[in-house]
């Protein structure tokens, strides 16, 4: 089986995000940059399934800039085989990213592609669904199980209720949550090694894909501050706050 996993480079998940003074978007310019979490999620999984034995060969795809390429080596220092970078300075929305997602599976023609639920940059939740709507392949989303059978696979789904275990047929998309698994830590000496494995570069003008923005963002601005909270000294006093001063009660 081969698989494709779709790793997104983001602000970094310790970093305090800011918006830009001019409100046109979140500031990146010297912000520390890193694999979206869910995509490290994603390509353990596809590693721990060829350890398994159940997989021959990880294709690791980012799409974006060149730097993106850092990502991608991360990729193949924890187990991925080769990469593909789609590379364009353009912003990329996430059906954009699934259009050429989808001509990337139709070159590389891969079993199951696993992409992280969510990028943690801009919370779309979307590209995992859209990329399986445009190949017309099933789809196991929210996955903290993935077990692969003959010809299909079961995914275990994070749902509001509790979990749900799909079977689905493969070809399949599946994206990952937050409990599928836990990401190695990744060795120096697997790094050194993920230097020399193959990393393949395209323009998404090759793909003849359009990948004009079909959102346009108004403004990005800070949540308000909040105010300082007090401590009081009796419940009476929080009751007697809450009912005549916020009016909750
Ligand atoms: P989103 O729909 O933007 O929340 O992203 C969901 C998932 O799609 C991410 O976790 C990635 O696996 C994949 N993805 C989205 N954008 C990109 C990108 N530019 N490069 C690679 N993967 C991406």
């Amino acid at each position: 089986m081969k698989i494709l996993v779709a790793v997104k480079r983001v602000v970094d998940y310790n970093v305090k995000v800011r918006a830009k003074a001019d409100g046109s978007g979140v500031e990146t310019a010297n912000v520390k940059m890193s694999m979206n979490p869910f995509d490290e999620i994603a390509i353990e999984e596809a590693v721990r399934l060829q350890e398994a034995g159940k997989a021959k060969e990880i294709v690791a795809v980012s799409l974006g800039v060149a730097a993106c390429q850092d990502t991608i080596r991360t990729a193949l220092a924890m187990g991925a085989d080769r990469g593909i970078l789609v590379e364009t300075d353009a912003e990329l929305q996430p059906l954009a990213v699934a259009k050429l997602l989808k001509v990337v599976v139709e070159k590389e023609q891969p079993d199951l592609i696993i992409l992280g639920k969510q990028a943690i940059d801009d919370d779309a939740n979307q590209t995992g669904q859209m990329l399986a709507a445009l190949l017309g392949w099933s789809q196991g989303t929210f996955a903290s199980k993935v077990e692969i059978g003959d010809g299909a696979i079961n995914v275990t789904r994070e749902v509001d209720g509790g979990l749900e275990t799909v079977a689905i047929k493969l070809p399949a998309v599946v994206t990952s949550d937050l409990r599928l698994n836990e990401p190695r830590f990744v060795k120096l000496p697997n790094i050194m090694k993920a230097k020399k494995k193959p990393l393949a570069v395209l323009k998404p003008a090759e793909l003849g894909v359009d990948i004009a923005p079909r959102l346009i963002t108004l403004k990005v601005q800070e949540p308000p501050k909040r105010q300082a909270g007090i401590k009081v000294d009796a419940v009476a006093i929080l009751v007697d706050k809450l009912r005549n001063e916020a009016h909750v009660i």
